[in-house]
């Protein structure tokens, strides 16, 4: 897709540090990283989000994720690791081709996770019947 840096990088239009790379799939490093070895994996073929990615194709993105999360973790880049995907803006999502984030972390490295809120009185079952899946 013109204009995706990501398309750009599969394409080999600008350069990436890259750890992985099958007919499907790349992973390379995150130009700036939680830490050192965060690396992003994508599809080749332009998806914007998780959303709108075949089934098939997330599941190769999530096994390739899988193993250079081991490797991450074999090496000591990592103690453990956030495997994450941004969806949407709100998610903090910035770049419109979808990617898998395999974040090594470390103790005290800085990275922020949530501080957990409370439920009102009813809101739980509310929300549970507006979004169970049956
Ligand atoms: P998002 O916020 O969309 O989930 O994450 C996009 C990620 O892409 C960011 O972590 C950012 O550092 C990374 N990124 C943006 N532009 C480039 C680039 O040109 N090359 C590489 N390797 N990573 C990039
Ligand atoms: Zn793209």
């Amino acid at each position: 897709m013109k204009d995706c840096i990501f398309c750009k990088i599969v394409a080999g239009e600008i350069p990436a540090y890259k750890v992985y790379e099958d007919n499907k799939v790349l992973g390379f490093l995150d130009i700036k990283p939680v830490n050192p070895g965060h690396v992003l994996v994508v599809p080749k073929e332009h998806y914007l989000d998780l959303n709108s990615t075949p089934d098939e194709l997330l599941k190769e993105i999530i096994i390739v994720g899988k193993k250079i999360g081991k490797k991450i973790l074999a090496t000591g880049l990592g103690k453990a690791i956030n495997f994450t995907f941004n969806n949407g803006r709100e998610a903090g999502q910035v770049v419109d081709h979808v990617h898998l984030h395999i974040m090594p972390r470390l103790s005290d490295d800085g990275y922020e996770l949530w501080q957990g809120k409370e439920y009102n009185e009813g809101e739980a079952e509310r929300i549970v019947k507006e979004i169970s899946i049956d």
